[in-house]
């Protein structure tokens, strides 16, 4: 797939489509899309930007690459002076005071923002039902769910809503509503993008990243959006993505995890499909190795005991007295009770309560404590695999997107859903899903900071499949 980047700007920069036409044609879109993708539409905003795109080209400027390109924002990043809801009562009216990181350096080389999108509340969920703005529907059949959290964007870039999308993926949320609306998702490394100005959802495992409909467009993407922020410590330089050259099938080894694909839970058609990319690899000499993932029933445990965790602290500080929706109460804490009560939804509250009771006095040791340990044993574990093989391959999710409603009734089933792709994010590692060998995607992971690798390996994969 060609890069949207490169061809709209080619359009731009030739006058051939103007860049308000672009940009309110998008808008247009978006108003009346049927997926409920949208939260809020950045119009005036967008517009405003598009016509300065406009006079440079008239003047005959040259524009960057990036500039005049429309993209669509997550509801759970700060956009200065616009609403940033992160689809929950609570915040539905808030107005962010200023504007996160990787959004600005988008902004600063000349993308345009033109919408907030819709997402699971606070970054809950797997199917992106968790919203008091309705289900997000998914691209390609209007009965299943999107997938979540990020399922407004990934959903925008599937029906070219936006050229691209940035969504934020704490277990899986980049990568799993990418899959499933057949679009690229990228979790980068841990720290590469900062995370100043998202809405912390876990922050030892939350990663911004891009959703694009090419592997160039996602490297365009992270190319601006990576590097060292002062304003997050967790943050390191990386060297940009080039992907001019070809990777040799015979220079590399590809593992996967035979308990991943043996496991029950797996729907057949995506097993057959994925062992069917192993051996399309193997008959192109690409070599493959076997593994084992000896603690795979720990994963969702593990995973789930740290985030709600980290939730429970991170949304302390939403209590009415400092953001968003305030209840008045007889006093206080009576104050503090009902704006949470009202204001979370359903999914969120379980999460928080059920964070506060793994970090509690005589339980933290059992589930907290513990979960830290096997989070560093299963790092190291997929580290030294990484050490044999150069690329690991996994599939996304067991199972296809299911219907709207279903999932709401069974969270213990959406949990298990993410079976997957937690691994890598507790083990902090880029992960990347390419719309390639099954129909739910395939998921491509390297070592820390091999994004280029990852897309290169995603390229050979697309000639040879
Ligand atoms: N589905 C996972 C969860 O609910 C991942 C969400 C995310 O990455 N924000 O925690």
């Amino acid at each position: 797939m060609e890069s949207k980047i490169r061809k709209l700007h080619q359009d731009l920069s030739s006058q051939k489509i103007s860049c308000e036409e672009l940009v309110q044609g998008k808008l247009d879109e978006l108003k009346i899309n049927a997926q409920n993708s949208a939260n809020f539409l950045l119009n005036d905003y967008a517009i405003e930007k598009a016509r300065k795109v406009d006079e440079k080209i008239k003047k005959g400027e040259k524009i960057n690459l990036l500039e005049g390109i429309p993209f669509g924002v997550k509801d759970v990043f700060l956009l200065q002076e616009q609403i940033a809801s992160a689809s929950s009562d609570f915040l539905k009216k808030y107005k962010s005071p200023y504007t996160a990181t990787a959004i600005q350096k988008l902004i600063d080389a000349g993308a345009i923002p033109i919408v907030k999108e819709n997402c699971d509340s606070f970054g809950h969920g797997s199917t992106n039902e968790n919203s008091i703005f309705g289900a997000v529907k998914n691209a390609n059949n209007e009965n299943l769910v999107s997938g979540g959290s990020s399922g407004g964007s990934a959903v925008n870039v599937a029906k070219e809503y936006t050229v691209f999308s940035i969504g934020g993926d704490t277990g899986g949320s980049i990568r799993q509503p990418a899959g499933f609306n057949n679009v690229y998702g990228l979790k980068p490394s841990y720290g590469r993008v900062s995370r100043f100005g998202i809405m912390a959802y876990a922050s030892s495992t939350d990663c911004v990243g891009p959703i694009a409909s090419s592997t160039e467009d996602i490297a365009i993407v992270m190319n601006i959006i990576s590097g060292k922020d002062t304003k997050d410590q967790t943050t390191f330089e990386s060297n940009d993505i080039n992907l001019s050259e070809k990777i040799n099938p015979q220079s590399i080894t590809v593992g996967y995890y035979t308990e991943f694909i043996e496991n029950e839970g797996l729907n057949p058609k995506i097993k057959s499909d994925f062992l069917n990319v192993l051996e399309q690899l193997k008959k192109n000499n690409v070599k493959v190795k076997p593994l084992n993932f000896p603690n795979t029933e720990a994963l969702v445990s593990t995973y789930y005991a740290v985030v709600m965790a980290e939730t429970a602290s991170n949304l302390a500080r939403l209590d009415g007295s400092m953001y968003g929706n305030r209840i008045e109460a007889d006093n206080l804490k009576e104050s503090y009770l009902i704006t949470r009560s009202e204001n979370f939804t359903e999914e969120s509250k379980r999460r928080i309560v059920g964070g506060n009771q793994v970090l509690s006095q005589g339980h933290s040791d059992d589930i907290y404590i513990k979960a830290r340990k096997i989070r560093t044993v299963l790092t190291n574990n997929i580290n030294d695999d990484l050490k044999q093989v150069d690329i690991l391959i996994s599939p996304l999710s067991p199972s296809n997107p299911p219907e709207i409603g279903n999932s709401l009734k069974n969270p213990m089933e959406m949990y298990l859903s993410d079976i997957y792709t937690v691994g890598f994010s507790l083990a902090e590692l880029p992960t990347l899903t390419a719309p390639i060998g099954t129909d739910t995607g395939i998921q491509i992971t390297s070592s820390k900071a091999q994004e280029e690798l990852i897309l290169k390996f995603t390229n050979l994969l697309n000639e040879l499949i």
